[in-house]
């Protein structure tokens, strides 16, 4: 039996599309219950693939998993400890929006087993929620964050978008500093990307908005890095600051390469070198499951050489930096000897810090961190 292994679903719902995401998510609520069903059937079909693994982590993402009520997820949450091996002390979390969370539905999905809850805050100034087409309010937040508490959740993260057009440094610091008054427990902050396919891509195109310069997305990163740093927050990954002993174990899953099952339109799934992903589309994926067959859109074996770049360029996104003996163990091969001039160039750079068991990006190099992927 292998631990360290997690389980991702996909719930592809939101009561309004956000202009900036590249999620898949629709919609049409009335597709909720059909989803849930052809889920139910998924998870039992893919029994097999969790053979010989124990589940350490369970993360419903999407989309908005708030949307379903206790009682659809209830029925999920019966089918999973059903078919697969979970660990009882497992992290289990749930992504949520402020807007659609209630006292009641928390503690529903509290009693059910989730004991790990994130919100996608965003930001807390009113504006800015506006700008980013939000359906929550600050206060949604503040209510749903004591109602998360006083649910027993003791675990709670939020997330902070930074880096967009209209946004301030005071702005952000002010979101950060009521993120750390309300106690949260874990913080992720990320840069808003301009990803071709959005709305705001288009307003970009047409030249209605403007992409902050690399500079100045940097500057947020140094902002978030010193107030939260100060507040006893470790920075264990690029866009992830978490108080001691709250580090997101689904997270690490990803960045260590290690596998995961996912279920849901669009989802990924890792496992055994093995990459392969669900059809982007409701509708196919119901169609499919109803005929018992899997959603499936593409599988690639990856060749060592992705494995690889992959191991390096999630490795370095890390805190704690590539493990140069774990990459012998892995690979077969010396890091140190292989990549000799792309090392060369990242401390002529200062982009690495180094010694004899780890190779990590500095604060320069984190802060140019996709820049650095294309040194190899
Ligand atoms: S709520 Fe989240 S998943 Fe839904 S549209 Fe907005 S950013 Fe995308």
């Amino acid at each position: 039996m292998t631990a360290g292994n997690g389980l991702y679903i996909h719930v592809p719902f939101c009561h309004a599309k956000c202009e900036y995401c590249d999620f898949y998510s629709i919609t049409l609520l009335d597709q909720i219950e059909d989803f849930v069903q052809a889920l139910l059937i998924e998870l039992e079909l893919r029994a097999p693939e969790g053979n010989g693994r124990q589940f350490d982590t369970i993360f419903m993402g999407g989309g908005t998993p708030s949307l379903l009520s206790p009682e659809q997820m209830g029925r999920i949450w019966k089918t999973l400890h059903q078919h697969y091996d979970i660990s009882p002390a497992g992290e289990f979390s749930m992504e949520s929006n402020p807007g659609t969370l209630d006292a009641e539905k928390l503690v529903a999905f509290r009693s059910l087993g989730f004991n790990r809850i994130s919100m996608g805050v965003q930001s807390f100034n009113p504006a800015e929620l506006k700008f980013l087409g939000r359906i929550h309010s600050v206060e949604d937040v503040l209510e749903n964050f004591e109602n998360a508490r006083r649910a027993g959740f003791s675990n709670i993260n939020v997330d902070l978008m930074t880096a967009f057009p209209g946004i301030s440094e005071d702005s952000f610091q002010y979101s950060l500093e009521t993120a750390l008054s309300l106690g949260t427990e874990h913080l992720s902050c990320y840069t808003l990307i301009f990803e071709p396919g959005t709305i705001l891509y288009k307003r970009m195109q047409k030249g209605e908005v403007h992409p902050l310069k690399e500079e100045e997305e940097a500057r947020y990163y140094e902002i978030a890095a010193r107030v939260l740093s100060a507040h006893g927050y470790e920075q264990y990954e690029i866009s992830n600051f978490a108080r001691p002993g709250y580090i997101c174990r689904h997270n690490l899953i990803y960045w260590q390469h290690r596998p995961y099952l996912g279920f849901g339109p669009s989802a990924h799934s890792f496992l055994d070198g093995e990459r392969s992903g669900n059809k982007r589309s409701l509708m196919a994926y119901v169609k499919e499951l109803r005929k018992r067959e899997l959603p499936r859109d593409f599988s690639e074996k990856l060749s060592e050489k992705d494995l690889v770049f992959e191991h390096i360029f999630l490795r370095l996104r890390l805190k704690e930096g590539l493990n140069l003996g774990e990459f012998r163990e892995q690979f077969g091969e010396d890091f140190r000897v292989v990549y000799a001039d792309v090392l060369d160039r990242l401390r002529n750079d200062q982009l690495i810090e180094e010694n004899d068991q780890f190779i990590r990006l500095s604060s320069r190099g984190w802060l140019l961190a996709d820049a650095v992927a294309a040194y190899f």
